[in-house]
C-alpha cells in the first residue's frame, strides 16, 4: 500500500525548518478543567499564512528538482492551501500559477495575486479548474500540487506530530480537524511512529464529510456539499484517492462529526477563554472536547489549524450566531 512513512517526515522536518514556522503547544486550563485531564493546544493557526497547509507546500515546493522549479507549480485551491503554494513558490524562487472559475469573488483573487501567484480563471466550477490544471501539466510540464493526496504534502502537515511528541512527550490523544485528510494522515503517521499507543482522533463537521462517508462506504465516496462554519474542511477526497483515504483508515482511532452549533461554541471558546482567535475548521477539537463526544482519557492535544476566517463572521459568531444561517 502506498503510505508515508515516518522516514521521509522526519526529512520534511529538516527541509522545512527555518522557512515555517516552529508553533507552540500551550496547556489550556479552562479545557485542562472542564475534562479532568491536562489539554494541550496545539498553535498552529499562528503558522506564517494562517493555515499549517504552509508546511505541505513548502516541503513539495523544496522537493522539486531544478527543472521542475523552473517548470513551476500548479493548483486550483483558492483557500488555505492556493495561499501556501503561492508564498512557498515565491519564497522559493518558483513560478506558481493558482486556476479557479469565474465564481471565485474578486477578493479572492486579488489576494492570490498579491502573494505572487499568476491567475487563470476558467470556466464555471471547480472542475473546470482541474482540467486547466491537468492541461498545464500536460502540455507545459508544470507540477501539480494538490491539497492533501499528495506524498510530500502529507509528510509536510506530519511535522507537526514530531512536534506534538517532542512537546508533550505524555500524549494520549490527538485530536485533528479531518477534510482531505492529509493533514491527519501526516499526523497519525508520526505520532504513531513515536508512540504506538496515542490515539488519533479526527473531527469533522456533519455537513458533508466525505472522509467519514468514505471509510463507511470502504471507498471513497462523493457527498453533497453544504456550506458550513468550518469551510476549509469542505470538499471531497477524489474518487482515485491514492495516499490519504487508506493512511486514515489504517492510522485513526475514531472520527468524530460535529453540528454546527457546536462548531461556534469551539469557535467562542477559543475566543474567549484561550484569547485565541481561529476558523471554524481550526475550533472542532476544542468543540469536541466540548461537546463531551471524545472521552479524553490522558493526556489530550487538541489541534488548531488555522485562522483564516472573514473578521465579520467571527465577530458574529462570538457575539452569539450558531451557523452560517444564523450569522447573516
Ligand atoms: C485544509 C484544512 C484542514 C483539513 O486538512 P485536510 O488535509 O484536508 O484534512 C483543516 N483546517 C484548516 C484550517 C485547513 O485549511
Amino acid at each position: 500500500m502506498a503510505r508515508v512513512e515516518i522516514a521521509a517526515i522526519e526529512d520534511a522536518a529538516r527541509r522545512i525548518a527555518g522557512h515555517v514556522r516552529r508553533t507552540p503547544t500551550v496547556p489550556s486550563s479552562a479545557l485542562s478543567e472542564l475534562c479532568g485531564v491536562p489539554v494541550h493546544l496545539k498553535l498552529e493557526h499562528w503558522q506564517e499564512t494562517g493555515a499549517f497547509k504552509l508546511r505541505g507546500a513548502t516541503n513539495a515546493v523544496l522537493s522539486l528538482d531544478g527543472p521542475e522549479r523552473e517548470r513551476g507549480v500548479v493548483a486550483a485551491s483558492t483557500g488555505n492551501h492556493g495561499r501556501a503554494l503561492a508564498h512557498a513558490a515565491k519564497k522559493a524562487g518558483a513560478r506558481c500559477v493558482v486556476c479557479l472559475s469565474n465564481l471565485v469573488p474578486a477578493n479572492k483573487r486579488e489576494a492570490i495575486t498579491a502573494l505572487g501567484a499568476e491567475l487563470r480563471v476558467v470556466g464555471r466550477s471547480q472542475d473546470d479548474a482541474q482540467v486547466e490544471v491537468d492541461r498545464l501539466a500536460r502540455d507545459e510540464g508544470m507540477v501539480p500540487l494538490p491539497p492533501f493526496d499528495h506524498p510530500a504534502i502529507i509528510a509536510g502537515q506530519g511535522t507537526i506530530g514530531l512536534e506534538i511528541v517532542e512537546d508533550v512527550p505524555e500524549v494520549e490523544t490527538v485530536l485533528v480537524p479531518l477534510s482531505g485528510g492529509g493533514l491527519i494522515a501526516g499526523i497519525a503517521a508520526a505520532v504513531k511512529a513515536k508512540r504506538p499507543r496515542a490515539r488519533v482522533i479526527g473531527v469533522s463537521m456533519q455537513r458533508g464529510a466525505a472522509m467519514q462517508a468514505s471509510l463507511a462506504a470502504g471507498r471513497p465516496v462523493e457527498v453533497e456539499e453544504l456550506p458550513s462554519l468550518a469551510d476549509s474542511l469542505g470538499g471531497g477526497i477524489g474518487p482515485d484517492n491514492r495516499f490519504t483515504f487508506a493512511m486514515t483508515r489504517d492510522l485513526v482511532d475514531e472520527v468524530v462529526l460535529l453540528s454546527e452549533a457546536e462548531i461556534a461554541a469551539g469557535i467562542r471558546h477559543a475566543y474567549f477563554a484561550e484569547r485565541e482567535i481561529v476558523e471554524g475548521a481550526a475550533a472542532v477539537g476544542i468543540a469536541a472536547l466540548l461537546a463531551g463526544k471524545v472521552d479524553a482519557s490522558g493526556p489530550t492535544v487538541a489541534l488548531l489549524s488555522g485562522r483564516n476566517i472573514a473578521m465579520d463572521l467571527h465577530a458574529r459568531v462570538v457575539a452569539g450566531a450558531n451557523g452560517l444561517e444564523d450569522a447573516a
